[in-house]
């Protein structure tokens, strides 16, 4: 990307951050604004013309008290600006700036929710959602400081250039040439700290994961039991020595720059030569009074000063900042593909599933995970999908809880197509258990019904046809997890499945898709939430996908998958008398179960 584009970009970026901010919090950007300039006007003034009033009323042997006044009037104006804008930062500030933090997570959890499900197997989707939730609210913060930041060193050029030129417009040349040579090298400094982050990016990559690694609970058990703590730590290691080695020369450059931009400059042209210049018109020609000369040296270097943070630091931030905001806007401008439809039909009875000639490949992949399925689910029934791992179970059931959109074909409820649903509306007729759910920091009561207003007695009703027996110390509203609470209850993981099956139980819906409900659960328990799941889902159809065959004895109605596609389909003594693939696997895990028991 050429300079200019980038320039524009940054602009463009940051203006759509300020508007975000306006947006959500009026106040904080107004008040941020007026009361910076405010706090910040005496001073930059009092440095220029409050000196040259008081060393000409004293070089003139004027009147003292004329310097009493202009001070107390000074004073006063410090204090009342002071007495607003401490009550602006110590008291209003903290509270807007909740109040942003909450406009964009709010945001940003909209939108992750409205995202179609596939976005989540796209990296860079997922690359721009971490980045969005991990800096996008400090982010805002730092723009909005930086804006006051340029505000302020502009108003204060604009001020005490106007001063200096009625003084004498000449000093402005000084200003001007020191300007003219800090600005190109300040853009310099910009573009090689861009470029620094660039080659920076792939290793704080790095970094990020290796910390991950050492903080999340997921490899803890890893870590400790084998070798790999100490491959990371020396694959960290090695990072850092990467990371000194690949910063070192834009450290040199940099230092380079910044020492041509703010030492020669400034030295020659606002040290010395407005110094020789005003002073020999002071001392010399008695052109100016000392008070001119005075206030011409404090305000030149004023103005250099603020071209210097202008041209360097703040183009720096800000490019930075516009680099993220970039992120956030790609995120939230990113389309949803999937079309959501206007039928709103919530089933008290199940109806009738069709899969019609459905074939599937993932998005952005070439391979046709299912082919050509065709099955039908009557109501009531209790349907297993069983196969080999990587045969098509969890996509099947994705495809019918409308997480992708089918390839080709159609899934139909009572006859129509699901694509005609309101895809909220749609997830209400399905209660989901997936192989990797999750518990919630919330009660046991809130675990269940997934709400913050659970039916106590419906709540106890499922844990029990869930086969879950603990004595929890206050019962349903017993608090899970110990995030929010250090008397949280830790579960096992047979447990904490128990109560994801319990979801399925209390969920006034038709349907329940199971998948692997019985993975964590010993035999007894499984057998236990066989016999229970018949009873306690009598009122829906249930689909689940069992690796355990001994869990399919029970079904209705089984489908055998094999690549995507249905091989065999029947009841379990049906499929059985076909001696084919199923009764193999079923022998096979059967051979397997009774040898671990005799031994
Ligand atoms: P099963 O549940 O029977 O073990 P899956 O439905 O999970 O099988 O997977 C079927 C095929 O789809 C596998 O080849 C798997 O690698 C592929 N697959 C699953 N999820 C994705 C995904 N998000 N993106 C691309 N391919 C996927």
């Amino acid at each position: 990307m050429n300079n200019k584009k980038r320039n524009t970009n940054t602009l463009k970026n940051n203006i759509y951050m300020l508007r975000f901010i306006f947006k959500h919090t009026p106040f904080m950007i107004c008040g941020y604004l007026f009361f910076d300039v405010l706090a910040n006007l005496p001073w930059t003034l009092s440095n220029v013309v409050l000196l040259k009033y008081i060393i000409d009323v004293a070089s003139e042997g004027k009147d003292y008290y004329r310097v009493l006044v202009a001070l107390c009037a000074f004073v006063i104006f410090v204090l009342i600006t002071n007495l607003l804008t401490t009550l602006f930062y110590e008291i209003s500030m903290p509270k807007q700036k909740q109040k942003l933090y909450f406009a964009v997570y709010k945001t940003i959890y909209e939108k992750a929710a409205k995202m179609d499900y596939e976005a989540y197997d796209n990296p860079e989707f997922y690359n721009d959602l971490v980045l969005a939730m991990t800096a996008m609210n400090e982010r805002a913060y730092s723009l909005l400081a930086d804006t006051q930041d340029v505000l302020t060193n502009v108003i204060s050029v604009l001020t005490i250039g106007s001063v200096i030129v009625s003084i004498d417009p000449m000093c402005l040349i000084f200003v001007v040439v020191c300007v003219a040579i800090m600005t190109p090298i300040g853009r310099r400094i910009a573009k090689v700290n861009v470029e620094r982050t660039e080659a920076m990016t792939p290793l704080d990559r790095k970094n990020l994961y290796f910390s991950r690694v050492f903080y999340l609970q997921d490899y803890a058990k890893e870590l400790r039991l084998s070798g790999a703590g100490e491959m990371i730590e020396a694959r960290y290691n090695k990072n850092i020595f990467d990371r000194i080695k690949t910063i070192s020369p834009y450290l040199t450059k940099q230092w380079k720059l910044y020492f041509c931009q703010e030492s020669l400059p400034m030295t020659l042209l606002i040290y010395f030569g407005i110094t020789m210049f005003m002073g020999y018109k002071a001392i010399v020609t008695k052109d100016v009074t000392m008070g001119d000369f005075a206030a011409t040296f404090n305000g030149a270097a004023s103005i250099s000063n603020s071209v210097f943070a202008l041209t360097s630091q703040l183009a720096i931030n800000m490019r930075e900042n516009g680099l993220y905001v970039e992120k956030f806007r790609k995120f939230m401008n990113a389309k949803e593909k999937m079309i959501s439809g206007e039928k709103t039909t919530v089933f008290k009875n199940p109806p009738v599933i069709k899969f019609e000639n459905v074939s599937f490949k993932y998005p952005g992949t070439e391979k046709y995970v299912l082919r050509n399925i065709n099955l039908e689910i009557s109501p009531y029934k209790k349907i297993a999908f069983v196969g080999y791992n990587g045969a098509g179970k969890t996509t099947l059931t994705n495809l019918l809880l409308r997480l992708y959109d089918v390839t080709e074909g159609a899934i139909t409820i009572d006859g129509v197509n699901i694509k005609e649903w309101d895809i909220k509306a749609y997830h209400k007729n399905f209660a989901a258990v997936f192989q990797d759910f999750s518990l919630f920091g919330a009660t046991l009561g809130e675990n269940v019904s997934m709400d913050d207003t659970p039916d106590k007695e419906k709540v106890e009703s499922a844990i029990k046809a869930a086969n879950f027996d603990r004595k929890l110390p206050n019962g349903t509203d017993s608090i899970l997890l110990r995030e929010f609470d250090d008397d949280g209850v830790s579960l096992s993981g047979g447990e904490a499945q128990k109560i994801a099956i319990a979801r399925a139980f209390y969920k006034d819906c038709p349907f329940a898709i199971l998948d692997e409900p019985s993975a964590n659960l010993d035999p007894v328990a499984e057998y236990a939430l066989n016999q229970s799941m018949s009873k306690a889902a009598d009122q829906k159809t249930v689909v689940f996908i069992s690796h355990r065959l001994s869990t399919t004895v029970m079904a209705d109605e089984i489908f055998m998958l094999e690549k995507g596609e249905i091989i065999e389909h029947g009841s379990h003594e049906e499929l059985m008398a076909q001696g084919g693939k199923y009764s193999y696997m079923f022998r096979l895990q059967a051979e397997k179960y009774s040898e671990s028991e005799s031994k």
